[in-house]
């Protein structure tokens, strides 16, 4: 049939393609290319109009343009100084002269003769009337099919041994093996209903467009495939979870009512109507799978307390997952002092505790002794079994993968499932992570707090900083002192927060109590470290990126932050959120070593903003998607051409499409759905474990 041919094509190894011999094999591995459906999917990064000509006096200053010209005379090569030779070439038209230029690039003095006839293509500039175009793109006019000019050409990503070139002719030699045979996996019926182009079309267009409406034809219709590959995949994750049994009923009980007024303080307007919405799930007869999405310090960690009360007192246990040692130690003081008058038992597990001590929690988890288990990565261990699991919540889900907080849920027969996220993602990656899930959104924060005011220095500014620092440690307050890395990297010159800590506490502060946390310590020493902050034996906290999510120590009200540059603004605003978390005014001060004009702009959203979910869409659009936040670490497969920054429409459409492509034919196993249910589990089998789709 003609699908297994073309599909055995799309497998054949790149050395299949015309024009890739081993060595340039090697090179295209290297790269990760390796069969020739990986070459086709090379996709471009970008493309040049090189299809837009003027006459030479049209040119202006700043033109991105063709022309076509005749060579007037050989070119000349000048030496200015060593290591470098100046190439010129003169080149007229029937309206003006305009001159080429070329830097350092021998080869070029052999190409050109007096009377030939050539296309450029590049960046002009223009002063008074001389003209002017420096390495410009070149292609002889010889009445054969021009290639890299007079058309829309597609810039790719490259290396040094694979050139544009190089890679522009094995696209094509590749493209020209498949030509009108690709199957396509998107059925007649869905591609009518939400204008799709047909496969074939697509993937010569997104290539080599003819226009700009072929490409975006085909761009559309490729970024809608990938996504709905991805939603197709992510539903059938959670199917799995579900398999349409029931969830467990909790029923109402006033004891929650008793503890919410015995809280040290009164529930916000927005945690109230969040935990109704918790409750409501939990009340019903379908399982919950609900995302609770907040702003750093608007108060989740109690919203957590209240669903996982309310399980144990209708006689379920309950577990929270968090990121790290030091945040799962908090939440278990905090949660024990909590329920402590409330009879109810909360025990700890971490990956650093001692074998005896780990049997003996995991003994009586099993048993269900243990109410409330808090843990790190740990709790996914096989090891860990409960009695009767009926709630499961995930802390700072965005450091967990999909995969994660699916095999948590199995810990138990379909047991309400929560997840709580500070970080701001944008909301195409929301939608693609989480759209399993109903989100509630906590969007208030406890009263009296006050926005932290936040300011960008530099190195000139160290003393005046520092002298803040001790005025505010006299007033009784503490302070942290963040810094990116724990051991200096040459090349990066991170200031280390142990050489930092130790100038800090020697030289600087010699006369306060300067403690040091990074993540490569013992987990004792963390923890004792940790102790001493809480309990204020220790004013200045130094210390990496470990504290960047939960830690809650109200009394501190600055934090300064080394070399803020290096830091994503997301991530900034993490570590900023562990102070203000009180009544008292907080400070954030980024040091930023940065000069370019990015950094100074991404230092100012710092500054004006507090808000969480502008900072993230500021973040995304100055340093671009591809930085922003690796879709890798969730375990969903690579974005090869969707952008998540850009393409939220068309994402919303494809969830739609494999919504109903579900409904109507689960397990996708009609014909129609073949090649679509082949490629889903292409994409994700090897990723992610449970796929329900086989
Ligand atoms: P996050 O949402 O960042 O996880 P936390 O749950 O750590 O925030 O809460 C931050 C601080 O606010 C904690 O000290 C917590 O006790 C306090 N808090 C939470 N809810 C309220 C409230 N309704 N009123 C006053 N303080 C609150
Ligand atoms: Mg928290």
């Amino acid at each position: 049939m003609e699908t297994t041919k073309v599909g055995e094509i799309l497998k054949k190894p790149i050395q299949y393609v015309k024009g890739v011999g081993d060595a340039r094999a090697r090179h295209f591995i290297k790269f990760g290319i390796n069969n020739v459906e990986d070459v086709i999917t090379h996709f471009p990064r970008n493309y040049e109009d090189r299809g837009n000509f003027k006459k030479i006096i049209e040119l202006d200053d700043g033109d991105v343009c063709s022309f076509e010209g005749l060579v007037m005379s050989n070119i000349t090569e000048n030496r200015p100084r060593k290591g470098l030779s100046i190439y010129k070439l003169n080149i007229r038209d029937e309206t003006a002269i305009i001159t080429a230029t070329w830097f350092n690039q021998q080869y070029i003095k052999n190409v050109f003769s007096p009377g030939e006839r050539y296309v450029f293509y590049g960046k002009v500039s223009k002063k008074y009337s001389t003209f002017e175009i420096m390495n410009p793109v070149y292609e002889k006019v010889d009445g054969s099919e021009m290639k890299n000019t007079c058309r829309i050409i597609p810039v790719y990503p490259a290396t040094s041994m694979l050139s544009q070139n190089i890679i522009r002719s094995v696209i094509k030699n590749a493209l020209q093996l498949v030509e009108g045979k690709m199957f396509d996996a998107i059925s007649g019926s869905i591609r009518n209903k939400y204008n799709l182009s047909e496969i074939n079309y697509s993937i010569q267009n997104i290539h080599f467009p003819k226009s700009q409406r072929d490409f975006d034809n085909a761009r559309y219709r490729l970024v809608f495939e990938e996504l709905l590959l991805l939603q197709l995949g992510l539903l059938s994750i959670k199917n799995n979870l579900e398999k349409d049994k029931k969830g467990i009923q909790f029923h109402h009980t006033g004891l929650l009512d008793k503890f919410i007024e015995s809280l040290p303080f009164r529930l916000t307007g927005a945690q109230k109507k969040v935990l109704e919405e918790i409750e409501k799930d939990m009340e019903s007869t379908s399982v919950m799978n609900r995302l609770v999405q907040g702003d750093v310090g608007s108060g989740k960690t109690i919203v957590a307390v209240l669903a996982l009360f309310k399980a144990v007192k209708c006689g379920y246990q309950g577990t929270f997952m968090v990121p790290t040692e030091i945040l799962a130690e908090q939440h278990f003081k905090s949660l024990s002092e909590l329920l402590y008058n409330w009879d109810i038992k909360v025990e700890l597990l971490t990956g650093s505790q001692t074998k005896k001590q780990k049997e003996a929690i995991l003994e009586k988890t099993a048993t269900g002794e243990i109410d409330i288990l808090i843990g790190t990565h740990a709790l996914i261990e096989d090891s860990v079994r409960f009695k009767k699991l009926g709630i499961v919540i995930t802390d700072e889900q965005h450091r967990f993968g999909v995969r994660q907080r699916a095999l948590l849920a199995m810990k138990g027969e379909n047991p309400d499932v929560l997840v709580m996220t500070a970080t701001p993602i944008p909301r195409t990656l929301a939608l693609i992570l989480y759209g399993d899930l109903d989100i509630s959104i906590i969007d208030q924060l406890p009263p009296g707090r006050k926005p932290i005011k936040t300011y960008s220095v530099d190195e000139s500014m160290r003393d005046r900083i520092n002298a803040f620092i001790r005025k505010k440690v006299k007033e009784g307050r503490q302070v942290y002192i963040v810094c990116p890395l724990v051991e200096e990297s040459d090349a990066m010159e991170a200031k280390s927060a142990v050489e930092l800590a130790e100038r800090i506490a020697k030289k600087d502060f010699q006369d306060l109590n300067v403690g040091l946390i990074h993540g490569k310590m013992k987990p004792r020493e963390k923890e004792e470290t940790m102790r001493r902050f809480v309990g204020g034996d220790i004013s200045i906290l130094v210390s990496t990126t470990v504290i960047e999510v939960g830690v809650n120590v109200p009394n501190s009200t600055v934090m300064i932050i080394e070399n803020a540059e290096r830091f994503g603004l997301a991530q900034l605003h993490q570590l900023r959120g562990r102070v203000g978390r009180g009544a008292e005014q907080s400070f954030c001060i980024l040091y930023n070593e940065g000069k370019t004009t990015v950094s100074k702009e991404r230092m100012e959203v710092m500054e004006k903003s507090n808000d969480g979910f502008y900072i993230s869409e500021k973040d995304l659009e100055l340093r671009g998607p591809g930085e922003f936040f690796g879709t890798r670490q969730h375990g969903i497969p690579d974005l090869k051409i969707a952008n998540l920054y850009k393409d939220m429409e068309i994402l919303k459409l494809a969830q739609t499409a494999a919504l109903d492509l579900l409904k109507a034919d689960r397990y996708l196993i009609s014909e129609e759905n073949r090649e679509l249910k082949k490629q889903v589990l292409e994409r994700f089998s090897n990723k992610i474990e449970g796929l329900s789709l086989n």
